[in-house]
């Protein structure tokens, strides 16, 4: 594919990239292989790590008894990036290798690189030197994680590695550790369930905005970046680091945090929407944010009845108009409670909260967004499930025409959604 994108120098913000052609909504912009990835620890037990594909039932490595594979082919295939590796799992073993950090795993890997070079097309716009670290901006805290997990690192690759001095200046533990931090993608799947993390240099260069005009999905672990507007010559293409559905003072303290920059996209310097997702009574939303974490901690368990049970209490008390179904928090509940809901069988209620999240995610996800279409997607399977066909035809069309833009019409999920909704229509034909 010709390159429809250059590097540039974005305007107070440093390096930049930019289309140097128009694009349409929902054309593949660029595609790229990581530089070094690895699958996240919560996903090792259900996710080939090779073609990241999720699986029931993986063959388990016999050296280190934790990477998993599809079949023997995958495990070929992996195996000379994971050779080394495997050295180090094996010598953290029978302590569990599994609880490592994803970052110290990741590092790892390209360290291994370093020390073995060869040019990678994953730096073809923008190399691993020139990735941004924002060591020199570094608080004593952050300083001190990451010292703790060049720990982990040197303890990690004790069997393999012995002498880090012999990485390339600028790459030192902490310099990875830093750029890491700052610039590693989530890959997750078609439905948004994360699976690894990878480095990704050239689109390291992709800066932020609130309202971004591009997308960044995968298709195992490659990278797809999508437009998701219609976007002109040698405008600049940007993405969103960030879950965008919060108010802006949230998000801009979680910029500055991870990314050491300030927003000033037009969402934040307007405070966009802030009214909405704060609307309804103080108290009450404030009651709902402080239980947030709490509840997470119980979906992480699996704790799904009691979960349900405190998301009905809460909920309970926003009947009527005292928080609104758009507020933040109350809309973080509504989600939890369908994930409560789906876990113990109870669809009737799972549709009812589902239903109910529709209205908030199309006014906040104006543009075509992944989240919104896995939402739709979501809530149309609790509607199929229960037999409502006229009401599954339409919200998985929505569905459809988010994805496509979102994910590319070829994309597996989307190639299931076409699927499902051919078997709607001959349902509603036949009846
Ligand atoms: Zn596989
Ligand atoms: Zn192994
Ligand atoms: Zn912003």
């Amino acid at each position: 594919m010709e390159s429809r994108v250059e590097r540039f120098c974005s305007q107070g913000k440093g390096h930049g990239l930019r289309a140097l052609v128009p694009l349409k909504a929902g054309e593949l912009v660029f595609t790229a292989q990581p530089y070094a990835h690895t699958v996240s620890k919560s996903a090792m037990k259900t996710t080939c790590a090779n073609c990241f594909s999720r699986k029931e039932t993986l063959l388990r490595c016999s050296g280190c008894k934790t990477a998993r594979y599809c079949n023997p082919a995958c495990q070929r295939q992996a195996w000379p990036e994971h050779k080394r590796e495997c050295k180090c799992l094996r010598s953290l073993l029978p302590r569990i290798p599994g609880t490592l950090h994803d970052s110290v795993r990741l590092v790892a890997r390209v360290i291994f690189r370093l020390l073995d070079p060869k040019p990678s097309p994953a730096e073809q716009l923008y190399s691993l030197v020139e990735l941004e670290s924002h060591v020199s901006e570094m608080g004593a805290e952050k300083m001190e994680g990451l010292e703790q997990l060049c720990t982990m690192l040197l303890l990690y690759l004790k069997e393999e590695v012995s002498d880090l001095s012999q990485l390339p200046p600028g790459l030192g533990p902490i310099d990875l550790f830093a750029k890491v931090t700052c610039n590693c993608f989530t890959i997750s799947d078609g439905e948004l369930k994360e699976a690894g993390v990878g480095l990704y240099p050239s689109m390291s260069l992709l800066n932020h905005d609130c309202k971004p005009n591009c997308v960044v999905m995968f298709e195992g672990v490659q990278l797809h970046l999508r437009a998701i507007q219609e976007i002109k010559a040698l405008e600049e293409l940007t993405i969103s680091y960030i879950d965008v559905v919060m108010p802006s003072e949230d998000r801009k303290r979680q910029l500055q945090k991870q990314y050491h920059f300030l927003c000033k996209c037009v969402r934040c310097t307007t405070a966009d929407k802030d009214a909405d997702m704060l609307a309804g009574d103080e108290v009450v939303w404030r009651h709902f944010c402080d239980a947030i974490p709490r509840m997470e901690q119980l979906q992480s368990e699996c704790q799904w009845k009691q979960l349900l049970g405190q998301c009905q209490a809460l909920l309970g008390d926003c009947r009527g108009t005292a928080v609104p179904d758009r507020n933040v928090y109350a809309l973080r509940l509504l989600d939890l409670a369908v994930d409560a809901c789906v876990n113990l069988g109870q669809w009737e209620r799972a549709l009812e909260y589902g239903t109910r999240t529709l209205e908030p995610y199309r006014f906040y996800y104006t543009d075509a967004h992944p989240a919104r279409a896995v939402q739709l997607m979501r809530v149309g399977k609790l509607q199929h499930y229960l037999g409502r066909l006229e009401e599954v035809r339409r919200t998985l069309r929505q569905a459809y025409d988010i994805m496509k833009v979102t994910h590319g019409s070829e994309h597996a999920l989307v190639v299931e959604l076409r699927r499902m909704l051919d078997e709607c229509r001959a349902e509603l034909g036949c009846t």
